[in-house]
């Protein structure tokens, strides 16, 4: 029997225009996705678990066959819980390839049977990472062709929370 249900893994750390093409492509090969944001990844994260979910299913909320959810600990435990037997995930240039495919052999090991399906970004797409993203963002530059309107906007109060804070912390210093 063919697999109906895939899970697109990930921080999403904001959700992206790559991660989005991934998503709808991906969406279109099963009868369900479920883009499973991770939550707590072992990278710097600019946005809490709960906002990238939030900004996930603002960016995929049309799709109706997507699903955006949580998830924590192993993600072929999550997969299976899911009831999912293939993971997609997406390649941008040469060196992601070997990451995947080391965690693809992995995630076999861990779960046998459980295949990992990979799709190649766009050209367009295919420089754009979340840490990227924030660097940007965070020095003041235009992110309008890289995110939706939303994250843009989310984005932007961080920017705003991080400068409060700046403020604070000059403030305290120049006190002591
Ligand atoms: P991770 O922390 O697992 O790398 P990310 O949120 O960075 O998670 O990415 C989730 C998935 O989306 C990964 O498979 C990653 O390769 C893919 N991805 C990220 N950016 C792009 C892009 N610009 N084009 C295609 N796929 C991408």
């Amino acid at each position: 029997m063919s697999p109906r249900v895939a899970i697109y893994p990930g921080s999403f750390d904001p959700v992206h225009w790559g991660h989005i093409d991934i998503a709808k492509r991906a969406a279109r090969l099963f009868e369900r996705l479920i883009v499973a944001v991770y939550n707590r990844p072992n990278k710097k994260l600019l946005f809490s678990a709960a906002e990238r979910v939030a900004l996930a299913r603002a960016a995929l909320g049309e799709v109706t066959n997507i699903e955006v959810c949580p998830y924590g600990g192993l993600t072929t435990e999550f997969a299976k819980s899911r009831g999912a037997q293939v993971l997609v995930r997406g390649l941008r240039v040469i060196s992601d390839f070997e990451l995947e495919y080391q965690m693809a052999l992995t995630n076999n090991q861990l779960e046998p049977g459980m295949e990992t399906i990979c799709l190649m970004t766009r050209q367009e797409y295919a420089f754009l990472t979340g840490s990227i993203i924030k660097e940007i963002f965070m020095l003041g530059g235009d992110v309008s062709s890289l995110v939706p309107p939303h994250v843009q906007q989310a984005l932007a109060c961080k920017r705003a929370e991080a400068s409060c804070m700046d403020e604070s912390i000059q403030l305290v210093s120049l006190r002591d």
